[in-house]
């Protein structure tokens, strides 16, 4: 990696734009052109993997042999213990193809209601790859707890029920940047952003 970074471009393995906006954000830093996987015309591959790092790998290194480039991805969810870990890697499957966010986090509240442990986190992997198959994966957490009725009408997914610990306000009632200061996903751009300022 080391005589690699160099490179000026990286592809960002991801068709979400709010995304793909929020990880050129925090790549500016580093002068690297960033390049969208869809603007190549590259396909999503199928999230086959079993954990978050295994789908953000695949579809780092899916963009990056393909795009001939190094290439970034993210794969992330709320993790629930007392579920045995779901929704996890299903997190966005769970809101049904309307992608109705009400839906999965009533469906969150009907599986704890017999259940007294309602701790959870949100994990998020990165991965990058290169275009010879090999890939580093950083992660980030952040531990809360589930609250119900859902709280907040700002962020996005489960935020509404997630209450991050020693705070008042759950992500949904957050202020966007308070929430982006320790979210998950920026805990595992800090590993990144370490790694890369190491080279
Ligand atoms: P992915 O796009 O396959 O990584 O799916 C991630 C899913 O996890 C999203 O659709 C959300 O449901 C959930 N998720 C991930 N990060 C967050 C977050 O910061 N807040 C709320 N929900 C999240």
């Amino acid at each position: 990696m080391q005589e690699r970074i160099p490179q000026e471009r990286i592809v960002i393995a991801s068709h979400n734009a709010g995304k793909v906006r929020e990880i050129a954000e925090l790549l500016e830093p580093f002068g690297l052109e960033v390049i969208r996987a869809d603007s190549l015309g590259l396909p999503e591959p199928e999230e086959t993997g079993l954990t978050f790092a295994a789908n953000a790998e695949l579809k780092a290194l899916a963009a990056a042999i393909g795009a001939k480039l190094p290439a970034l991805a993210d794969d992330s969810g709320l993790v629930v213990p007392a579920l045995g870990g779901a929704p996890g890697i299903y997190s966005a499957r769970w809101a049904g193809p309307d992608k109705d966010f009400g839906l999965a986090m009533e469906r969150v509240r009907q599986e704890l209601v017999d259940k007294e442990d309602h701790s959870a986190y949100f994990a998020c992997a990165l991965a990058l790859g290169w275009p010879d198959g090999t890939c580093e994966v950083f992660e980030g957490r952040v531990q809360g707890r589930l609250v119900f009725p859902p709280r907040g009408e700002r962020g996005f997914g489960y935020d509404p029920i997630f209450l991050p610990d020693g705070e008042s306000e759950t992500f949904g009632e957050m202020d966007p940047a308070r929430k982006h200061a320790m979210s998950h996903r920026a805990r595992a751009f800090e590993q990144l952003t370490h790694r890369l300022e190491r080279v």
